[in-house]
């Protein structure tokens, strides 16, 4: 778990005078889009607004920048065409105009410097899907480097609020160290929020879902060393109850992670809780899984395949959800794309909000789809930064927040 022993708000944009202040921006932009690149989820676009809307209205000169997907070099399909089209819409009131910067040349830098501002136009810069460019994520740490001087020269300071970013690149940290560096208040939502539950009422139970015990692994050890109780679910914990000398039948497993699944149930045998009975289907897909059945115990047939938790497993884990007073959960228990898998999230997620008295947080792009789709209310915070949020939960260490609060 990450600790800060800083007052964060110390590091907060709020300190900073926006009307004298040229900002560098860095957001978060990556919404899903359908084929036609209108925003399908648009999430993160509708948190990231109300920032740049103040620094649009106050700073003289305001530069963008935000990442979609993962391009590996110029793809149209990923440009921001359609999302500057979208932000432009919210501030035609406003009379300020998006420019989308397809180029970081010497004209265009050039352009941005002359600052149309103050030819009394109100402007937002925003620069192309920064993963178009090679700097951004170059290995090589001079090239990073050269692509952060361009960068950081259109400004004087550097507001990050871009907490799911959370890996190292030229926008995220190496700008942070060429200018005076600020958080934004999406990322210190996130960072307070994860971090309240060093201090949250106890009992806490943490639920983890997902697919790969891998992905997860480094954040399970933390939360099963701080937590009361880790409740698991999804394909993950079939590699866990395989190392358990359980019969999982042809569930997933990642066999190299075996050992150490085996490691971790003995130093945690009295905090991790693991299924008592699953829904099984004979294969891995919509048709078979319309057939599936629920085992009476906690093997499953030879052949078979857990798609989901099981119903005493859903009164075990609820059980423990309406005891806790601090409650964070992330992924999914279950294929919760299927309607049919998704009866163990969706009835977890339902415990989770009716035990009112507790501090509730929740992260990851299913938990989120679950809540919507559900319209589950009353949770303390959900963080659109599924990753991130287990990077602050599993390290002491969190680069693009370093390099801020300890220059
Ligand atoms: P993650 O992105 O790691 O949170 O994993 C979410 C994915 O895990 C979803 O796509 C689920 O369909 C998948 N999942 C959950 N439970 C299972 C399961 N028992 N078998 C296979 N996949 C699962």
């Amino acid at each position: 778990m990450y600790k800060l022993n800083k007052d964060l708000h110390k590091f907060s944009y709020k300190n900073v005078n926006l009307f004298q202040e040229r900002i560098l921006l860095r957001t978060c932009l990556n919404v899903t889009l359908d084929n036609e690149g209108k925003m399908t989820d648009a999430t993160r676009f509708y948190e990231s607004l109300p920032l740049i809307k103040e620094l649009a209205l106050k700073s003289p000169n305001l530069v963008v920048t935000a990442h979609l997907g993962r391009p590996e070099k110029r793809d149209p399909k990923l440009s921001f065409k359609n999302i500057a089209a979208e932000l432009q819409k919210n501030f035609i009131a406003d009379g300020i105009s998006v420019r989308l910067i397809e180029d970081l040349d010497e004209e265009t830098l050039e352009k941005i410097n002359n600052n149309e501002n103050s030819l009394g136009k109100r402007v937002i810069y925003l620069v192309d899907n920064i993963r178009f460019f090679p700097g951004e994520e170059s290995k090589d740490k001079e090239e990073r480097l050269t692509f952060a001087k361009k960068l950081a020269g259109l400004a004087d300071i550097f507001i990050n609020d871009a907490f799911a970013d959370y890996r190292e690149s030229a926008s995220t940290y190496d700008v942070a160290n060429l200018l005076p560096s600020y958080l934004g208040p999406v990322f210190l939502r996130e960072v307070e929020s994860i971090l309240k539950l060093n201090t949250s009422p106890r009992p806490l139970i943490a639920i983890l879902g997902g697919a790969k015990l891998s992905e997860k692994l480094d954040a399970l050890k933390s939360l099963l060393n701080f937590a009361d109780k880790v409740l698991i679910g999804g394909a993950m914990a079939y590699t866990i109850l395989k190392a358990n000398g359980i019969d999982i039948g042809k569930s997933l497993v990642e066999t190299d992670k075996i050992d150490v699944a085996r490691e971790i149930l003995s130093n945690y045998a009295n905090k991790i809780v693991l299924p008592i009975d699953h829904l099984i289907s004979s294969d891995f897909n919509l048709e078979a899984a319309k057939n599936s059945i629920y085992t009476q115990s906690q093997e499953i047939p030879n052949g078979m395949i857990a798609i989901d938790i099981g119903k005493k497993t859903i009164q075990l884990y609820s059980e423990e959800i309406l005891k806790a007073k601090s409650i964070i959960w992330n992924g999914p228990v279950g294929v919760f794309e299927w309607d049919i898998s998704a009866y163990g999230t969706e009835e977890l997620g339902k415990a989770i909000q009716s035990n009112v008295q507790s501090y509730k947080l929740a992260g990851g792009g299913d938990s989120i789809a679950a809540i919507n789709k559900l319209k589950l209310k009353g949770f303390d915070h959900i963080s659109t930064g599924g990753g991130a949020m287990l990077a602050l939960l599993a390290y002491n260490k969190f680069p693009t927040l370093d390099i801020i609060v300890n220059k």
